[in-house]
């Protein structure tokens, strides 16, 4: 979404927006991506000001959360019986009165952007500047659901039949935009749905839970629950009733759930190992910037997170690039959420023992161009990191660390490059650097990875235009991709009219 100027400070604050403000396209074929806030207006500042003020205090989503804890098997028996109780009613509704709960959730998505961006703050560290542009993408995931169901049910030559119950996993790095497009795209199908938010983003998951509701979507058809991740957590995931699941998280998450039910729907996208290549022929001044952004845009914690940048050739020898990285990185604002200003905030949680790693241990032949450093008591702040040296097949080329490090590779040309690129188990999210045509298209044919992106950063896909999906160990059910056309289609039966009739 382009920074248009926008003023929140006017916005409706607390309410629903009425249905047909400017807000929600009310033409099909409409779908615009929504404008993230333009922080450099002063009314915005105070805005945001507002904001961060809030956030030392929020206890946004805290009474949702206590009031969807389920500690029993049993219980989550009842909570199954209920959604496949309200199920049939909501896909009689029709798609049309679906898809207007999902433009009425857009508006008051759109009526509640500051509080949405104080849970998040608040719960899990997330920045303003990077949470903003999570909220716009929530509120387009819903728009645009809605347009697509729509699309769908016009077709003559297909027909789509929802399922019955969807179940919705999603992560605490993007702890809005994941669980809001994943139940909205499960609900507009006419699927109910039930959604268990991360242990670490609980709050966050609530309040969305009660925005949806606010707007419309009746009690039973979605559920949120809270369970421990012990035989209660298992049960839900196990249950046969359950039709499907769209997981967002960990590699090892997917594969652990899928053990415990091998015949369980799954759409995932998992774990990244993710790297930009830098060629001769790139604009080096871009390239710093975007390789800066793409690494350290949320500490790090995106599965979308540029943990790699390969030089290739006389990039890698002159010392130009490396300086300018070394600018850009650290010149990136580091500190707390509660300060509008800072562009890196803190990890989630103490580093395990791999971001432990990660932060402080060089293989062979590495050296620091910067050290992090720990910046608060917690141990939850850090400056970024940016080791040189690491080698083909080492544990920093291998490994996902998920935080504020970045590894700086050298390739003699494009093509062992492209082999290096590839040369992970995953396959997310993948960039590359140049202005020449000729290395673009074998970049473009050569690179192994769900989203390719060319002269831009690899984090921030926007719905539509960069319909978000992984390959290999990144994904199962790779073809269906977020916020792009498919999407639903992999959410329903498809039949033949005709063949039925
Ligand atoms: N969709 C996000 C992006 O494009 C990444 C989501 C994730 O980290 O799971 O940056």
């Amino acid at each position: 979404p382009t920074h248009r100027d926008q003023d929140r400070s006017t916005e409706s604050r607390g309410g629903m927006i009425p249905l047909g403000s400017p807000a929600l396209p009310a033409v099909p074929g409409a779908f615009r991506n929504t404008p993230d806030t333009d922080l450099s207006t002063p009314a915005n500042q105070a805005w945001a000001e507002q904001v961060t003020h809030r956030i030392r205090g929020s206890v946004l989503g805290e009474e949702e959360i206590r009031a969807a804890r389920v500690d029993s098997v049993e219980g989550v028996d009842e909570l199954i019986t209920a959604a496949l109780d309200a199920q049939p009613g909501w896909a009689g509704l029709g798609v049309e009165k679906r898809a207007l709960v999902l433009r009425r959730v857009a508006g008051t998505l759109a009526a509640h952007r500051a509080e949405i961006l104080e849970v998040m703050a608040s719960e899990t560290g997330k920045t303003l500047e990077q949470g903003d542009p999570e909220v716009s993408e929530a509120i387009d995931f819903a728009l645009y659901y809605a347009e697509q169901a729509e699309r769908l049910a016009s077709l003559d030559e297909v027909s789509f039949t929802p399922r019955a119950l969807t179940l919705v996993t999603p992560p605490w790095n993007f702890p809005v935009a994941i669980p809001t497009g994943g139940a909205l795209a499960a609900l507009v199908t006419g699927s109910s749905v039930i959604m268990k938010p991360a242990p670490q983003a609980r709050r966050c998951g609530a309040y969305i839970g009660g925005l949806l509701r606010q707007a419309g979507v009746p009690e039973g058809v979605f559920t949120l629950v809270d369970v421990p991740e012990n035989e209660v957590g298992r049960a839900l995931i196990s249950d046969p009733r359950v039709d499907q699941l769209i997981l967002t998280g960990a590699s090892d998450t997917a594969a652990l759930f899928a053990s415990w039910r091998p015949e369980l729907r799954i759409l995932a996208e998992t774990s990244g190992k993710n790297s930009i290549i830098v060629t001769p022929h790139a604009d080096l001044d871009l390239a710093a910037r975007d390789v800066a952004a793409s690494a350290f845009g949320h500490a790090g914690q995106k599965c979308s997170a540029a943990s790699l940048v390969i030089t290739v050739g006389s990039v890698s020898h002159s010392r130009r690039f490396s300086a300018q990285l070394a600018d850009a990185v650290l010149s990136l604002h580091v500190g707390e959420p509660t300060d509008p200003t800072v562009q890196m905030g803190p990890v989630i949680e103490q580093p395990g023992e791999k971001l432990t790693a990660g932060l402080t241990e060089l293989g062979d032949g590495e050296s620091w161009l910067a050290r992090p450093h720990q910046l608060d008591e917690e141990g939850r702040v850090y400056s970024p990191g940016v080791r040189t040296g690491v080698a083909e097949g080492s544990a920093f080329h291998l490994t996902e660390y998920f935080g504020p490090v970045l590894g700086m590779m050298h390739a003699g040309s494009l093509e062992e490059a492209i082999r290096i690129q590839n040369g992970t188990d995953f396959g997310l999210t993948a960039g590359l650097h140049s202005l020449d045509p000729e290395e673009i298209a074998c970049w473009t044919e050569g690179a192994e990875a769900g989203n390719l992106y060319v002269n831009r950063g690899i984090t921030g896909a926007i719905v539509q235009r960069q319909p978000f999906g992984g390959w290999k160990r990144s994904a199962i059910g790779q073809t269906a991709k977020a916020g792009g056309p498919n999407y639903l289609v992999h959410l329903m039966d498809a039949s033949d009219p005709e063949a039925e009739a």
